[in-house]
């Protein structure tokens, strides 16, 4: 463990999502504010001198951009550069005979589809809005476009990908469009400042610019027009930039952009592409030496010298992410717009990439500013992660024997629940619901720890997935299929399965389908610990039973005998959380689940109950992750909120409640790598982290001690307050913007 208040000083690798401002940016732009802080448009000493500050910027720019002729605009970023280009590149083909559609790139960022489908129906064309494929290599499909680009009023791609780095062939591209009528836009965001980019070489009638991928401040950009390309104001006004952009000016936006143009001109500030890439190189072989099998997702020699997309099997990109965040790496796992949406990169599935890579795609993006030592510490760090990964058996170490994790560790995949069941003293395991896409994670944390694997068990036949039991019991190295096991995996007949001190029962719950069991976990002094029902009931939500397997009119007496066998307070581990609410007990549910609570009260009876369930079955929709949804939501009473506690609120709170425990949920190699904060008072502290809350929420239930979960962000703690406040724990809470925010919240 990190000694208390350990810092961590940050190494930002996530540039393509922004940079920091240059010095000489932030002090142009202070200089600004207080000496040019004229109005450009008015007439006296104050105004002239913004008015120069603009004119001597748009040259610079005009110079680096390499564009003598034609107009270039400040606007106050690519996305609304990209709208002024595509609602003027429309407006001038309307109605043009011939013209069928607007064509894009596959790995376009998301604002290049979205401006084609805004304009073309506020508009009201009609016109079809075609993606141009890419290749595996992420290389615009150029025989394709050719074949399209007769029809086509406008092409839009990128001159370099945010998330893979990949360079477009925009001389290949031009080939393609001689002599198609397209006006043709090139989104050159991630190329400014990192690769050469030849617009007046190329037939370019539009690029757009951010300031802020390069050094400048978030609120400018710019946009080059050729000259004579239409040009449609997208803002108008008081008629600023000749015009086409209305709007008093961003002047000290505009000047600190000018300060980072200067350093791009003079070269100083900036590292040429040969030291680029030995930067780049210096990182991949850090990532080949932390993950051996490490993939990279697209290939190097035509990728931006600044940017590594890759992949590590059997984990996916968010445990990553937490690996890299405790030891102060900032990667993301894609575009920046589409953290936290859940569903995998859309360019590295146009790349056609398999799905695992795409799961575990991680992006590390540096700037051409960046210092060698800053590299060096990155390659320590990265190789450091790699170390404890390999402690804590998430990737593979030969040389070392892991000491196993009693009880149970859940894992979680796009809402879908799977679990280990570990006797630590017998070193025995069982898998409940293994899941396809944790088949190498769990193998591994199998083998690691040297586990013997009793049983490899499913609750029921799965809508939305294949059982990976096989699978993971090849990858374990096990004998195929144990003998005289059913369907689901049992091999115990009606007697219980010994796990070390440890004993599983199973108790049929038709249903949801026609063969789920829930399996009771009894500890060795014969205590049942708590009971995987599969999708029998759901925090929340109980399993559908429309299904062609479903036994619907078996529900409710299955319900009724589980309830008998387990009671009112015990655990409920269910195979699916769409919603976070981790686990459930009949006691949660029913006050939660309104005919839940009436079947339990033998107020239904199994036709009734079918019926009033057939009703909330119709058109189900997919969940949040994309998946098809097993549960039915039941109509619920209001669920109770996480208890946030700012930091600065604490020391009431431990007033209130001096006994307060201060439980750590981040996951063990996220401790191993992460500061822990000093603390101003003497705590009692507990490490349970997320994965392996299960094993103490019954202790906690059972004593109520006073609760304040921490994580790194925030976000997991208040997963854990909400759950134990929905079990009836009336004193849970969680530290808001968790260890992340610590320091600034108590200075
Ligand atoms: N195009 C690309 C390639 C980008 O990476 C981004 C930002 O991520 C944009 C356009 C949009 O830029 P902004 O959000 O600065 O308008």
């Amino acid at each position: 463990m990190r000694e208390a208040g350990t810092e961590i000083p940050e190494i930002y690798l996530d540039a393509n999502a922004t940079t920091a401002v240059l010095p000489r940016a932030r002090a142009a732009a202070l200089a600004a504010m207080a000496d040019d802080y004229g109005n450009p448009s008015s007439g006296h000493l104050p105004g002239l001198r913004a008015r120069a500050c603009l004119a001597a910027v748009r040259a610079r720019a005009r110079r680096v951009l390499g564009v003598a002729t034609g107009q270039v605009l400040f606007v106050s970023g690519a996305t609304e550069g990209l709208q002024t280009a595509v609602l003027s590149a429309l407006r001038s083909i309307a109605g043009r005979p011939g013209i069928h559609r607007l064509l894009y790139g596959a790995t376009e960022h998301k604002a290049v589809p979205e401006a084609l489908g805004h304009w073309n129906e506020v508009l009201g064309l009609g016109l079809e809005i075609l993606a141009i494929p890419v290749g595996a290599d992420g290389r615009h499909d150029l025989p394709w476009l050719r074949a399209q680009a007769a029809t086509a009023g406008l092409v839009c791609t990128m001159a370099a990908n945010n998330e893979t780095g990949v360079v477009s062939d925009l001389a290949g591209i031009a080939q393609a469009l001689e002599g198609s009528p397209a006006l043709w836009l090139v989104d050159g965001v991630q190329a400014l400042g990192k690769m050469p980019l030849d617009l007046a070489g190329l037939p370019v009638d539009y690029a757009v610019f951010s300031g802020h991928k390069f050094y400048a401040p978030k609120g400018i950009g710019l946009l080059y027009a050729r000259h004579g390309a239409p040009l449609t104001p997208l803002v108008v006004g008081g008629g600023q930039e000749q015009g086409q952009r209305s709007g008093t000016e961003n002047v000290p936006a505009i000047a600190a952009l000018g300060a980072v143009l200067e350093a791009l001109e003079e070269g100083g500030a900036f590292r040429d592409q040969v030291t680029l890439k030995v930067f780049r190189d210096r990182l991949a072989g850090a990532l080949r030496d932390a993950f051996p099998g490490v993939v990279f997702n697209a290939p190097e020699d035509r990728c931006l010298p600044t940017t590594l997309n890759f992949s590590v099997p059997g984990l996916d990109s968010g445990l990553l992410l937490d690996v890299f965040d405790a030891a102060g790496l900032r990667m993301s796992g894609g575009s920046a717009c589409s953290t936290g949406s859940g569903a995998g990169s859309p360019v590295l599935q146009a790349m056609g990439l398999p799905a695992w890579q795409v799961a575990s795609a991680v992006r590390l993006s540096f700037g051409p500013a960046t210092e060698t030592t800053l590299v060096d510490e990155a390659c320590r760090r990265i190789r450091r992660c790699g170390h404890v990964m390999r402690e804590q058996g998430l990737v593979p170490a030969p040389e070392l024997r892991l000491e196993p994790v009693d009880g149970v560790t859940r894992f979680v995949s796009n809402g879908a629940c799977c679990y280990l069941l570990v006797d630590a003293q017998s070193r025995c395991c069982v898998v409940i619901d293994p899941l396809p896409e944790l088949t190498q994670r769990l193998a591994q944390a199998i083998r690691s720890r040297e586990l013997d694997l009793v049983a490899l068990l499913d609750t029921h036949t799965h809508g939305d997935h294949a059982s990976a039991a096989e699978a993971l019991r090849q990858a374990c190295g096990g004998p195929a299929g144990a003998g005289g096991a059913d369907a689901l995996g049992w091999a115990a007949g009606s007697g219980p399965l010994a796990l070390g001190r440890f004993r599983l029962t199973r108790l049929p719950v038709p249903g949801h389908t026609r063969d789920s069991v829930a399996y009771l976990w009894f500890d060795g002094q014969g205590r049942l610990q708590a009971a995987f029902v599969g999708d029998t009931v759901l925090p929340g939500a109980l399993g559908r039973s429309d299904f062609p397997h479903s036994d619907p009119l078996a529900y409710a007496s299955s319900i009724v005998q589980l309830h008998q066998a387990v009671g009112d307070a015990t655990l409920l581990l269910p195979g699916h959380d769409d919603d976070d609410r981790f686990a459930c007990t009949f006691a949660s549910e029913s006050a939660a689940q309104p005919l839940l609570a009436q079947v339990l009260a033998g107020g239904l009876a199994a036709a009734a109950f079918a019926d009033r369930k057939a009703r909330l079955e119709t058109d189900i929709p997919p969940t949040r992750y994309q998946t098809i949804a097993c549960g039915v939501r039941c109509p619920s009473g209001a669920e109770p909120a996480a208890n946030v506690v700012h930091a600065a609120g604490l020391a009431a709170l431990l007033q209130d409640h001096p006994e307060l425990v201060f439980v750590d949920v981040r996951e063990a190699h996220e401790q191993r790598l992460g500061p822990w904060p000093e603390l101003p008072w003497t705590l009692r502290r507990e490490v349970v982290p997320l994965s392996s809350l299960t094993n103490a929420m019954p202790r906690w239930l059972e004593s109520e001690p006073a609760l304040l979960f921490v994580c790194r962000s925030g976000n997991r703690s208040a997963t854990a307050a909400r759950a134990m406040s929905r079990l009836g724990h009336r004193r849970s809470f969680s530290l808001a913007g968790g260890l992340a925010l610590w320091p600034q919240a108590r200075a």
